[in-house]
């Protein structure tokens, strides 16, 4: 088969559209022929290589799979060829504590298609058999493809994490990402207002057009005190951080008495500035979140497939542009996902 895959780590340049061997189902999986899959910077962290990983080479990533059931292991029952499905991405045990509780992303041994092991940037793919979720007829391989990882992530981030509610005010940084973008519809569905923040009016106009309240350009106003003024002088119930070193300090100071932070990432760097004294005395919360559990995979779907979460596609191009495509992510030009079209 086809696989956009890279040879040695390095930058967009490393990707070749080359043959790879078919992956082989065992009667635990399915094969699934891809059609579609959406770009992650998880895909661009790989690429350029994570040393704990130990990624073997040729590799190719892809982490948001929707295509059509190819193959179908022995012990696999409900799924059938010819099946339009989406891909749960997470690699779990199934057999320690925290999957025991229903917590996969907890897993000790967790790990995500397209990074742990081949991905969907390739004509097939291998999943275990309880991954793969039908798609409702309405719902295309795009759409599909775009929705997941962004969702359960920032479902976990604002529902389960944040416990946000009706009536709170959130405030989701950097509203061009793929988590920011969708965690703007989530914290709406929760009854929450959101403030937003972007260096794009285009963007912010995005935002608002998703239901986010009020849109603050940080390259014209300072953000930190413009979310201060918006919320009179009280300050915000969440904050949702994926921007890291460069914001964490003003976001544990935009924070209410008791508000929380919910972080899944560190794009601008892992070592944030925290003033002790504002956690203990305003009784902050600061709350890691990575991807989501299969339960929360299952909740947010099917609000996508009952259409009151939408999937926000910024283009679809073809696998042969992946390349192209995943510099475009890099440059944070876009707004939602980019999709590649496989076949
Ligand atoms: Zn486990």
């Amino acid at each position: 088969m086809k696989a956009l895959a890279f040879n040695e780590f390095g930058g967009p340049d490393k990707l070749r559209l080359q043959d790879v061997p078919d992956p082989q189902a065992g009667p635990d999986d399915v094969l699934v022929r891809v059609r579609a899959c959406a770009l992650n910077h998880l895909d661009l962290f790989v690429r350029e290589g994570i040393p704990a990983l130990k990624t073997p080479l040729p590799f190719w990533t892809g982490c948001d799979i929707a295509g059509d059931v190819a193959a179908v292991g022995a012990n696999v029952k409900d799924v059938a060829v010819g099946d339009r499905v989406c891909v749960n991405p997470n690699l779990s045990c199934g057999r320690c504590e925290f999957c025991q509780r229903g917590q996969d992303s907890l897993c000790v041994r967790y790990g995500i298609l397209g990074e742990h092991v081949p991905g969907g940037l390739a004509e097939l793919v291998k999943v275990r058999g309880d991954r793969v979720l039908k798609l409702p007829s309405a719902i295309s391989y795009e759409d599909a493809a775009s929705f997941i990882l962004t969702n359960m992530t920032a479902w976990r981030m604002v529902v389960t994490q944040g416990q946000v509610g009706p009536g709170q005010d959130v405030l989701i940084l950097g509203v061009g990402g793929g988590v920011s973008s969708t965690a703007v519809q989530i914290a709406k569905l929760c009854g929450a207002r959101v403030l937003v923040t972007s260096s794009s009016d285009a963007k912010l106009e995005r935002a608002r057009a998703l239901g986010a309240d009020i849109g603050i350009n940080y390259t014209k106003e300072d953000w930190a005190k413009a979310v201060f003024d918006k919320t009179s002088r009280r300050g915000v119930d969440v904050v949702i951080e994926n921007v890291g070193q460069a914001t964490w300090k003003q976001s544990l100071r935009a924070l209410c008495k008791g508000g929380r932070l919910v972080t899944c990432g560190a794009t601008t760097g892992p070592i944030g500035e925290t003033d002790i004294r504002i956690v203990f005395w305003n009784q902050l919360h600061i709350i890691g979140s990575t991807m989501a559990s299969t339960r929360e995979f299952h909740d947010v779907m099917r609000l996508f497939f009952a259409g009151r979460l939408k999937a926000i596609v910024d283009e679809v191009v073809p696998l042969k542009d992946g390349a192209a495509a995943q510099q475009r992510l890099a440059e944070g030009k876009q707004f939602g996902k980019i999709v590649l079209r496989v076949a």
